[in-house]
């Protein structure tokens, strides 16, 4: 399941080729993915300059210049890869070995680039978990899956003080509150449990205490909303290599070859210098936490 930092990976890889270029055609192949694609979704999108691609949370959107969003999103097993003219694959970084199965490729953008190159963009995704759908010009942020989202944990909007005021008189646990969509938006189960980790907070306490009075910020929420920052930033880095160096051949997506400090790590010692702690699993909400019970407090 792709989370944030390799939908970021991908929408960086794809950038450089779609903006600024025109659809020229659009090979819809099924009526559906995981939902049925909209009406006329070749029709409109032919003809139509990309402006912009922007990811939110784990949301793909291409902006085209009639003021229509392309809302997108990879689903289980989607991927994107880019081809030439000259049918190769564009050289560089950005190439997916799991994408040959052409029986899984649903959707293939025809690009003509403003110095005339012509690519194509395909859209492959063996388990159709993935989905495209419309925001009509003007109603992106009103859409139903973009609205209710919270605040990006890219860039620097997220700090302690923003932290503390999301957070304070909340007396669910940390875990829960980083993963509340509405608070943070694409933060994932790995991501929270190795940004606690880091920022040495158990995420047992209740999310509330890492405010201080009033919802001001503390050495704890500061401490946090670095360490947030710094693993998403980390895991997009490492996000690039994995895409590159990705060798399955059954169509599963071979994301996070980086090893983690704490997460699927149970039974094994902290990693933390000086600490003499053991990785532990609990339950929280249905969902693993993988923590350190001695210096994360
Ligand atoms: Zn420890």
């Amino acid at each position: 399941m792709p989370e944030l930092p390799e939908v970021e990976t991908v929408r960086r890889g794809l950038q450089p080729f779609m903006e600024g270029a025109t659809i020229l055609a659009v090979e819809q192949r099924r009526p559906d993915l995981r939902f049925p694609f909209p009406d006329r979704f070749a029709e409109r999108l032919t003809g139509r300059r990309i402006e912009a691609v922007e990811r939110r949370a784990k949301y793909l959107i291409l902006h085209l210049d009639d003021g229509l969003g392309l809302i997108s999103h990879l689903g289980m097993s989607g991927s994107y890869r880019i081809e030439q003219d000259d049918m190769s694959e564009t050289p560089g970084d950005f190439k997916h070995e799991r994408t040959k199965s052409a029986v899984h490729d649903h959707v293939v953008l025809q690009l003509g680039a403003r110095d005339g190159t012509k690519r194509r963009i395909i859209y492959n995704d063996p388990r159709r978990f993935g989905f495209m759908l419309f925001a009509e010009p003007g109603e992106l942020n009103a859409h139903p899956l973009i609205k209710g989202l919270g605040t990006e944990p890219t860039g620097n909007r997220l700090d302690g003080a923003l932290l503390a005021k999301l957070f304070q008189n909340k007396a669910a646990p940390l875990k829960s509150a980083l993963l509340d969509q509405r608070l943070i938006a694409g933060l994932g189960n790995i991501y929270v449990c190795e940004a606690m980790w880091r920022a040495e907070l158990s995420p047992l306490r209740p999310a509330g205490s890492i405010a201080g009075e009033n919802g001001a910020a503390t050495e704890a929420s500061e401490r946090l909303a670095a360490a947030i920052r710094s693993v998403i930033a980390d895991a997009i880095k490492a996000g690039g290599s994995s895409l590159k160096d990705y060798r399955q051949a059954d169509g599963e997506l071979g994301y996070f070859q980086h090893s983690f400090s704490v997460y699927d790590r149970e039974g094994t010692p902290c990693p933390r210098a000086g600490c003499n702690g053991t990785v532990t699993r609990i339950v929280q909400s249905g969902r693993s936490t993988f923590y350190c019970p001695v210096c994360q407090l």
